[in-house]
């Protein structure tokens, strides 16, 4: 089966006692067994649950996964993760990744006596460096968060493989309709399912697939011991959001590719960052990796800096000013006093997330409304009035 079918029919299995077309939501916590230790495929629903076991199953089919494991968020999914290192491991993770990531890494696992350093994972010579004998895992996300950083997958794996580092990719801006990283070599890949997966911002959810046995084996021990599962009816919803995402990322990535493309033309842009513009340092690479598309999400330093940069933010009417992205609703949001305020400020300076940055998560409105929602917000509070954009203004489908 294709990606596609695969979404609609893997996991999504008819009920066997009414013929439900929809499997049935369980929301039991366990489950009543003949005689006193004699179990059946579920006793008690953090062991394992019915609902959340269909969305693993359909997860583990579309990344091609040993299996998959449902959290109760990304950062759960995350953390279940990092939870199979031990006290004086070393982890080597890539500079362009979610400030909550970050804030895991140094200020959480810190405490643990787990050290890691980030590197610039576009090239494979200062991950190379950064190994010590300690380092037990490279996490890198591509396209990275929020400056779409591209980093090549399979030279990762290759460099992993060589020194006995597992690799762990968060896909939740690729999600696996354009990449999937464990064909590519890695061990595992997370994805906040609160994002593309689920797709329209309501539910909250990780999920963590996992190219072999014994790894699956070592984060279900974890995860059963920790607790941090997915809740049945946010299951429900994101087995749901997996029927349409490859119709919406491949939707949100041609409506980006065309927010791009303008934006970079526009007088009070400083710099669009979109793996999909020629002029983006890893739009080759992204070409090869990337299934395609280039992803719904982008960001932007506005030339006037960190003022104007909110003053923008504020001013759009359909982009929604909030935290999230993935979701059907276009949502706009400024890194440097909102997803990424975690980051301590000199490590997010040098890591190239300035205080002029603003990012756009492109959902499944037309186009041509989302355009002018950018044009309408960018042009009358700075008085750009000589601006004449090139875009057409005939609203037009973004597939
Ligand atoms: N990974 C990435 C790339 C994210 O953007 C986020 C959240 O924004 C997470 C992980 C964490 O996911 P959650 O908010 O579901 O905990």
């Amino acid at each position: 089966m294709e990606f596609a079918t695969k979404a609609i029919h893997v996991g999504n299995t008819k009920d066997s006692v009414t013929g439900a077309i929809v499997p049935p939501i369980h929301f039991a916590s366990t489950y009543v067994q003949e005689k006193a230790g004699e179990e059946g495929d579920y006793d008690y629903s953090r062991s394992g649950n019915p609902t959340r076991k269909a969305f693993e199953r359909t997860i583990a089919s579309l990344e091609e996964a040993y299996g998959a494991l449902a959290f109760g968020s990304g950062m759960a999914a995350i953390h279940g993760v990092l939870m199979l290192l031990n006290s004086g491991d070393h982890i080597i993770a890539s500079s362009d990744i979610y400030g909550g990531t970050y804030r895991l890494l140094h200020k959480v696992l810190a405490r643990s006596g787990i050290s890691t350093s980030l590197v610039d994972a576009r090239d494979p010579s200062k991950i190379e460096e950064a190994i010590r004998p300690e380092t037990k895992m490279l996490w890198i996300e591509s396209p990275g968060n929020p400056l779409f950083s591209i980093i090549d997958i399979s030279s990762c794996a290759k460099l992993c493989k060589k020194n006995g580092i597992l690799l762990t990719v968060d896909g939740t801006f690729a999600t696996p309709v354009l990449t999937q990283p464990l064909k590519l070599g890695a061990d595992f890949v997370v994805h906040s399912a609160t994002k593309y997966i689920g797709g329209h911002s309501d539910l909250l959810g990780g999920v963590v697939a996992v190219k072999e046995k014994q790894n699956y084996d070592d984060l279900y021990y974890v995860q059963n011991a920790t607790g941090a599962v997915m809740a049945p009816m946010d299951c429900f919803l994101a087995s749901r959001g997996l029927k349409t995402l490859s119709l919406r990322v491949r939707a949100q990535s041609a409506s980006a590719q065309n927010i791009a493309t303008f934006l970079s033309t526009h007088p009070l842009v400083h710099k669009v960052f979109y793996p999909g513009l020629a002029e983006h340092p890893g739009h080759l690479l992204a070409k090869r990796q990337m299934n395609g598309g280039f992803g719904g999400v982008l960001s932007f330093e506005h030339k006037l800096g960190y003022e104007a940069a909110k003053a923008f933010v504020d001013a759009t009417k359909i982009f929604q000013t909030a935290v999230s992205l993935g979701a059907v609703e276009s949502i706009i949001e400024h890194p440097a006093s909102m997803s990424h305020a975690s980051y301590d400020r000199a490590d997010r300076i040098k890591h190239g997330i300035s205080d002029s940055l603003v990012r756009l998560s492109v959902g499944c409105e037309d186009i041509g409304d989302l355009l002018e929602d950018i044009e309408q917000a960018i042009e009358p509070i700075h008085g750009v009035s000589d601006f004449k954009s090139s875009r057409t203004t005939e609203k037009c489908s973004s597939l």
